[in-house]
């Protein structure tokens, strides 16, 4: 059931979500795709998503009666009370990204439940409700979002150009398929399928079809665990370096992080192989026992601290250069029908 949390629980819940540029909104309604337990996700954007965004999932739906309850500020189905706070398990629990979003552009959702025969449309513009129809749809729930801050110019500025908003949009999504393996993700712009995943489950078939574009040669397994540590993932061989970090991508414990721990702990591994400026591709998918780390240090929880970090670059280290050494590359896979 979706509700209105309490004023004494609300005021526990730490700074309001601010929706500052498409990628925000994006990230917004694909968490809570993934909260409502959707196998299959779309994102489309238009130019950036300034003017449009959409994200289609086929997860659990809004019941026609929650849905301008949803709209509301602090309204959310994944906590109640303030003890909940203690143990979440939802990316969302705050209830305030589609009273944000729809409060800065025009905001459309198209949603049906399993049980219900028909769904939803509503159109809400600045907060206030423009339409609302009974509509067939399939079972899951359509978010549009229109002309984003037409209604505060001022914050419509503040905005990079079409390019830039989208390649942050991009690289979140393409993130987060990697993260959600298990999902169907399909990443649209300007008209075109940028990737889809198979969402079933193969993090390297993953990370081929969101990245092949750039990835050369074969990349490296990695494997290894160590204490309370266990790591997985895929390095490049020496001679596919980058110019950047921006293909050094870190999970920990699902989340995307980052780490100058981890990012240490892979220079040092490559520190013969590479000259100062070259950066090895890394997908490292690290596991680490929750009390060793500490999530809390950053609303966008991208930051966070190890408690021994010098044993986590230590691991990483030995682990990526076992890896190289062995340089088992494997052969690109081809799609087998
Ligand atoms: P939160 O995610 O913090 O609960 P939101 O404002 O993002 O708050 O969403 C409010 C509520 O609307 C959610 O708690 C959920 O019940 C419902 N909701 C939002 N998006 C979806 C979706 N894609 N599918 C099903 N329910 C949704
Ligand atoms: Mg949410």
């Amino acid at each position: 059931m979706i509700h209105v949390l309490e004023k004494e629980v609300a005021d526990k819940i730490a700074a309001g979500e601010v929706i500052e540029r498409p990628l925000s909104i994006v990230k917004e309604l694909v968490e809570n795709s993934i909260d409502a337990g959707a196998r299959s996700i779309t994102v489309e954007i238009k130019k950036g998503g300034k003017n449009y965004i959409r994200v289609t999932d086929d997860g659990c739906g809004i019941k026609s009666d929650e849905v301008e309850i949803a709209f509301l500020r602090h309204a959310t189905s994944k906590i109640s009370r303030a003890k909940d706070l203690e143990s979440i398990e939802t990316l969302g629990f705050r209830g305030e990204a589609l009273a944000s979003i729809a409060a800065v552009s025009r905001t459309e959702i198209i949603t049906k439940t399993a049980e219900e025969k028909a769904g939803t449309r509503l159109v809400i513009e600045g907060s206030s409700i423009a339409e609302r129809e009974a509509t067939g749809c399939p079972g899951g729930t359509t978010i549009v979002v229109r002309d984003l801050f037409y209604n505060t110019p001022a914050r419509r500025k503040f905005m990079k150009s079409d390019a830039g908003e989208s390649s942050a949009v991009i690289e979140f999504v393409s993130q987060i398929s990697l993260a959600y393996p298990h999902l169907r993700i399909r990443m649209i712009s300007n008209g075109n399928m940028l990737f889809s995943t198979p969402g079933k489950g193969d993090r390297y078939k993953n990370i081929l079809t969101v990245f092949s574009r750039e990835l050369g040669d074969g990349l490296i397994p990695v494997q290894a665990e160590e204490g309370n540590l266990r790591l997985e993932g895929y390095i490049s061989n020496p001679g596919e370096s980058r110019a950047t970090r921006k293909q050094q991508i870190f999970f920990v414990n699902g989340r995307v992080v980052d780490s100058k721990v981890i990012q240490k702990g892979i220079s040092q591994a490559y520190a013969d192989k590479l000259f100062e400026g070259r950066f090895p591709i890394a997908f490292l998918f690290l596991a680490i026992r929750p009390d060793s780390l500490d999530v809390n240090i950053h609303p966008n929880k991208r930051e966070i601290r190890f408690n021994d970090e010098d044993f986590v670059t230590e691991f990483i280290r030995k682990s990526l250069r076992e890896a190289l050494l062995s340089k088992e590359s494997i052969p690109e896979v081809k799609e087998k029908m």
